[in-house]
């Protein structure tokens, strides 16, 4: 892979407590391209978020390295650390701000709320759609527009590598379909790079342009699928009815029944039988 964003080689991580070890991490490899949207699947409790922290730098790694490499464009010589952006399960907005206030929290606490920041922050809320909600409060709001809003704070930041952990797994299935093409959407449109955490196998071959499956605990990877669909436009909702789309969808829901964390529905036989 030429020029990876992201590089990890042979992450080991585990938890140690006063009642004992939790291997979360085994032998962890893989590397990002910028601008490449990779989802990674998993069983319950593998170490999917464990993976996300230490990319963030929150934990370190107990062993292995990872590596990151932002040369910017026009000076290709310099590298520097890349800015990450994570986004959670919960959209972490606190009620007593606006959203307006909410979005630009991050800028204030880095202490980047320049005039052309807050311009910013004004612009994306009226790309989606959350200008005339500004004055609101969380609660005023729906969960999927509580999540753009989320999202808007975490770009305001203008991040190379965004982490995204179930950022959709609060969300009732409707919601769920349409925020996440509007975020998928956004994130294509400004060009990031970024690694989505989901048990949805739909979301993530109609997101994703590769997929990690991960083993059950502790995780090592099971198998590293790209994702090639073939449908005009670049919507989600459209990319479920690509050709190739079920092919993919049995191959991960084999290689996630063979991991057993999916109980597969028992068919009841007919008593004639
Ligand atoms: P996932 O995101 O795939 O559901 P996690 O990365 O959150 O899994 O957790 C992996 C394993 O590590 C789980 O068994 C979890 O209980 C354990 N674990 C997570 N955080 C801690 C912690 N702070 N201390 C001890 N064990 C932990
Ligand atoms: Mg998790």
């Amino acid at each position: 892979m030429t020029n990876p964003i992201l590089e990890l080689n042979d992450i080991c991580y585990s938890y140690h407590s006063p009642k004992g070890e939790t291997d979360a991490l085994s032998h962890i490899s893989f590397r990002v391209k910028k601008g490449e949207f990779l989802a990674i699947v998993g069983p319950s409790g593998c170490g999917k978020s464990t993976l996300l922290s230490i990319i963030a730098g929150l934990i370190p790694p107990e062993s292995g390295e990872i590596h990151f490499a932002s040369a910017p464009e026009e000076n290709p010589e310099k590298r520097c650390c890349p800015r990450i952006g994570y986004m959670l399960q919960h959209d972490h907005l606190f009620e007593w701000r606006t959203i307006y206030r909410n979005v630009i929290l991050g800028l204030e606490i880095n202490r980047q709320l320049t005039p052309e920041k807050k311009e910013r922050a004004l612009e994306l809320l009226k790309d989606y759609g959350l200008y005339k909600f500004k004055d609101k409060k969380p609660g005023e709001l729906s969960g999927g527009m509580k999540q753009r809003a989320a999202l808007i704070r975490t770009l305001l930041l203008d991040p190379d590598i965004l982490l995204l952990d179930e950022p959709f797994s609060a969300l009732d299935y409707q919601t769920r379909l349409s925020v996440s093409s509007d975020i998928c959407n956004i994130i294509r449109s400004t060009k990031k790079t970024a690694i989505l955490v989901t048990h949805d196998l739909s979301e993530a071959i109609s997101l994703a342009d590769r997929i990690l499956v991960l083993s059950k605990r502790p995780a090592r990877i099971k198998c590293d699928i790209p994702i090639h669909l073939t449908i005009s436009g670049n919507s989600p909702l459209a990319s479920r009815n690509a050709p190739e789309y079920q092919g993919y969808f049995n191959q991960l829901w084999k290689e996630i029944s063979d991991e057993n964390y999916i109980q597969l529905p028992q068919i009841a036989r007919p008593a004639s039988e």
